[in-house]
């Protein structure tokens, strides 16, 4: 279910229950009011029966009052008469009681009139007792019996009028109320009936939507507990060991390969630190490594190795290894945990430790050869001079021959030097200048420039200097320009260009011959080791250790060549950054 049609059963559980009892609660609220209504007017009727009933009792009182005094000539007896001086406001209070009821109103003002004049009557009455006038006249006192009479008459209907409006009221409230009981039992059973329904329809769609949802995650789960088996074997199969750790770096998962590298079972490094199962040491200087997952977290990348290490099995053996970090993401790019794969290269170490050293001893031997005919040749000559000097004692020679010899022995003096060199190797890299490097390659290899008469140009921009170590850079250009001159035809030219890069941190130098070229599909196998087309006078191993060399100092080499008939040519590219690779820039390097 999408969390929109959720939010909207959601809402139409509460919208619709809401709804009703709105609905409702109006309804009783419209009642209630009628209820109110009809009572108020039953009670409206009740006040102007008491109040129509309290005024003809004053009135009444007045009469007898007015007998009284008659009868015993006393004050006293006038007092409820002066009391019923209030009477027009009364009668106009009641009047306004009744102003909905026209024929009571009539009724009640005619009454009044009827009173103003008994009072009229009552004061002759009064002034006929008190003059000794003849108030027990039969006629007069029946004027006034019949006067109050009508008023009592009046009285009476209205009262009459009332009670029977009362009464109408009282049946029509009554009415009212039981509608309201006979409706809001109703409404109840509506409201009750609807929310019932509704809420069960609601919750079966609720139930339904949940129940696919349900399905789906759990379809889900078992598609995704399927995948990490699938990935776990498929982790347990590859030929790498791997081993994972969560975010802390305690090991999580570890494959055969794994174990066998290691030499711990996966049980017994499960949760412990990685770097307590994966010792390494830097194999040459044997200096403990930075552990491969605090590297990939440190760059928060995937992280290839930067140095040949060596890890220390369980049991304390050791073997060389080649490693590679990755940091593991959830969804969100969280590093839930790292993972290492690595194998064991010591078969590949050793061999390649084997074609180095034979690689050394092939051009060890090229080299002595080399020597031993540059230094032939000068001691020859210096023999023929001694010789000469010997025969031609005292003849005016004598200084030109000792001069040559000296010469000769100068340039002995420097071929051994130029041997010196090659292998004083210092440990840092320290600033080579490329001009240097080149041309002592072409001292050494001046015997076979010469043989072949080659025609060899060098161009240097002024000051092209890289960090680096000077003998493996000599040895570069040794094998580059050794193989142009094994390429060349007699008399052949090579050209040597060195110049700084574009973006001046690097150096560029080409080797150009117009030698045979290379075969198109020899050109993937040029950098493998033991690959040669020179047969017994060739190793193979001069661009490979050339590229190791080059790669070493942070660069690359590559060649570009053409064997077609009637041109061919070679030119192979050597670019050399000004700084020797730190640690830190491979990193980076790395890292970007
Ligand atoms: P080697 O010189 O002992 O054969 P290298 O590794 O130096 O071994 O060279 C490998 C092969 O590359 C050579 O045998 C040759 O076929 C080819 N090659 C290298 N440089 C040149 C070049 N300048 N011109 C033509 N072929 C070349
Ligand atoms: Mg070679």
């Amino acid at each position: 279910m999408t969390p929109e049609r959720f939010s909207k059963l959601l809402l139409m559980s509460l919208a619709v229950p809401t709804l009703l009892v709105f609905v409702m609660a109006s309804v009783v609220a419209f009642e209630v009011g009628q209820l109110r209504d009809a009572l108020g007017w039953v009670d409206h009727t009740d006040t102007v029966i008491a109040e129509t009933r309290a005024e003809l009792r004053r009135i009444v009182d007045a009469e007898t009052g007015l007998r009284g005094f008659l009868v015993t000539g006393r004050e006293e007896f006038l007092e409820s008469q002066r009391e019923s001086s209030g009477t027009a406001a009364r009668f106009a209070k009641l009047e306004a009681m009744v102003a909905d009821n026209p024929p009571q109103r009539q009724r009640l003002d005619e009454i009044r009139g009827k009173f103003e004049n008994w009072i009229g009557y009552s004061k002759q009455m009064v002034q006929l007792r008190e003059g000794a006038g003849n108030y027990s006249d039969f006629e007069l006192n029946m004027t006034g019996k019949r006067m109050m009479d009508e008023i009592r008459a009046g009285f009476a209907t209205v009262i009459d009028v009332e009670q029977a409006l009362r009464d109408t009221r009282l049946e029509r409230a009554t009415h009212i109320d039981k509608d309201f009981k006979i409706s809001l039992a109703g409404l109840s059973l509506l409201l009750a009936t609807t929310l019932v329904l509704f809420s069960r329809y609601q919750l079966r769609n609720l139930a339904l939507q949940y129940g696919s949802a349900l399905k789906t995650a759990e379809e889900k789960a078992a598609e995704e507990r399927e995948r990490k088996q699938w990935f776990l074997t498929l982790l347990r199969s590859v030929g790498d060991a791997v081993i994972a750790t969560n975010a802390n770096g305690r090991i999580t998962f570890m494959n055969p390969a794994a174990e066998a590298a290691t030499g711990w079972s996966e049980a017994a490094a499960k949760q412990q630190r990685l770097e307590s199962v994966f010792r390494t040491v830097k194999a040459d200087t044997r200096e403990r490594l930075e552990n491969p997952v605090d590297r990939v977290r440190r760059l928060n990348a995937v992280a290839g190795p930067l140095d040949h290490r060596l890890l220390i099995r369980r049991d304390e053996s050791e073997i060389h290894v080649d490693d590679c970090g990755a940091p593991i993401r959830d969804d969100d790019g969280k590093i839930i945990g790292f993972i290492l794969i690595f194998r064991d290269v010591t078969r590949q170490y050793e061999l390649e430790r084997t074609l180095r050293t034979s690689e050394k001893l092939a051009l060890a031997g090229r080299i002595t050869a080399s020597v031993a005919h540059e230094i032939h040749n000068p001691l020859d000559t210096v023999g023929n001079l001694l010789h000469m000097i010997l025969i031609d004692g005292g003849s005016e020679h004598i200084a030109e021959y000792a001069e040559l010899a000296t010469q000769q022995l100068q340039r002995v003096h420097q071929v051994t030097l130029s041997m010196l060199n090659l292998y004083r190797e210092s440990h840092a890299p320290v600033t080579v200048k490329l001009a240097e490097v080149v041309n002592s390659a072409l001292a050494l290899l001046e015997m076979q420039v010469r043989s072949k008469e080659a025609q060899v140009t060098c161009r240097f921009t002024e000051g092209s200097s890289v960090e680096g170590f000077p003998g493996e850079l000599r040895q570069v250009f040794t094998n580059l320009i050794h193989n142009a001159l094994d390429a060349i035809p007699q008399g052949g030219t090579i050209a040597i260009d060195c110049m700084s890069g574009g973006t001046q941190k690097q150096v560029n130098i080409t080797i150009t011959d117009n030698g045979c070229g290379i075969a198109e599909q020899d050109i993937p196998r040029l950098f493998q080791p033991l690959f040669t087309t020179k047969g017994e006078s060739g190793t193979g191993l001069g661009l490979w250790v050339s590229k190791g060399i080059v790669e070493k100092h942070g660069g690359t080499i590559d060649v570009e060549t053409k064997n077609t008939p009637g041109e061919s040519w070679t030119r192979f590219h050597v670019v050399l950054p000004r700084q020797f690779p730190s640690l830190v820039s491979t990193a980076q390097a790395l890292a970007n």
